[in-house]
């Protein structure tokens, strides 16, 4: 049950919402911690338990990449398991619909697209788990092909073709962002009418400068989490919440209008 203020909320940002031709959703790790992928911040979760392995470490270190592997032995099998919830559906169907022009996403789950969301209209800013690639060659490797050699004693695996170290496809602390994606994500929020923000603190930066960047240029705000976060001042429309309940209501309500 949804309470009143909430759901006239809701009616207005879907009222809103139905008067753009061109919205792009912007979400975090909060859009998939009901499908069983906790964020940072959640106590006890395995973020709490490991340390991030800094880029430079990574690449210098034998040590800092056997931490690293053991890290992402844990990782794999909760994000191979995880389906896409009520959120990543809602997405997809505002896709399907017409209205969706792209997600620009900091995760790394691949959940948009396992959703239905097209491969070319989702924007992963800080890489993606389900490819590993190989630092020197950039030869890569499906995860589930790399996972299955650290489960055979691999501790710290190398490149087949060349000997190089492998990593995860995604941005490391310390690495530096994908100029292309970032580039994409610039230009798709510069030119949408509404930005959507789902289950993002938005103050990891620089990817939480794309939503303030649709704003300058003109956009709708609209900004759904459970929490406050660092653009609600800036948002026309604010949904204090469960992302996988409260968007499809929003869709639901904008495609009835
Ligand atoms: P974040 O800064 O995007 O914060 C997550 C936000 O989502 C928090 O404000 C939290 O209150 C909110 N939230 C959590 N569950 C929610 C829900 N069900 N509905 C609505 N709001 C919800 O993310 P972070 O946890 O600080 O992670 C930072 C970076 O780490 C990400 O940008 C990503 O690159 C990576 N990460 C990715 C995943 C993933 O791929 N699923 C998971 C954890 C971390």
């Amino acid at each position: 049950m949804i309470d009143e203020t909430l759901d006239a909320r809701l009616s207005a940002a879907a009222r809103a919402l139905s008067a753009a031709r061109r919205i792009v959703a912007f979400t975090g790790a909060g859009v998939s911690t009901e499908s069983g992928i906790p964020d940072f911040r959640s106590p006890g979760g395995i973020w709490s338990r490991y340390q991030p392995v800094m880029y430079q470490d990574f690449l210098q270190n034998e040590d800092a990449r056997r931490y690293y592997w053991a890290m992402r032995r844990e990782l794999f099998p909760m994000l191979a398991a995880a389906r896409p919830n009520g959120a990543h559906d809602a997405l997809a169907r505002l896709e399907r619909i017409g209205r969706l022009d792209c997600v620009i996403t900091q995760n790394i789950d691949g959940l948009h697209q396992r959703a239905g969301n097209r491969e070319d209209r989702v924007v992963e800013l800080h890489g993606t788990n389900r490819f590993a690639v190989c630092l020197r060659c950039h030869e890569e490797y499906p995860m589930a092909v790399i996972h299955a050699r650290v489960e055979q004693g691999e501790e710290v695996p190398t490149c087949k073709g060349c000997g190089g170290p492998i990593k995860a496809a995604t941005v490391s602390f310390g690495q530096p962002m994908p100029e292309q994606a970032m580039a994409e994500a610039a230009r798709r929020a510069a030119e949408c009418d509404a930005m959507l923000c789902i289950g993002s603190s938005l103050v990891v930066y620089p990817a939480a400068d794309i939503p303030a960047l649709a704003k300058q240029h003109g956009a709708l705000l609209i900004i759904i989490n459970r929490e406050p976060t660092g653009l609600d001042d800036w948002a026309d429309h604010v949904l204090r919440g469960q992302a996988g309940e409260i968007l499809p209501l929003l869709v639901e309500r904008m495609a009835l209008e």
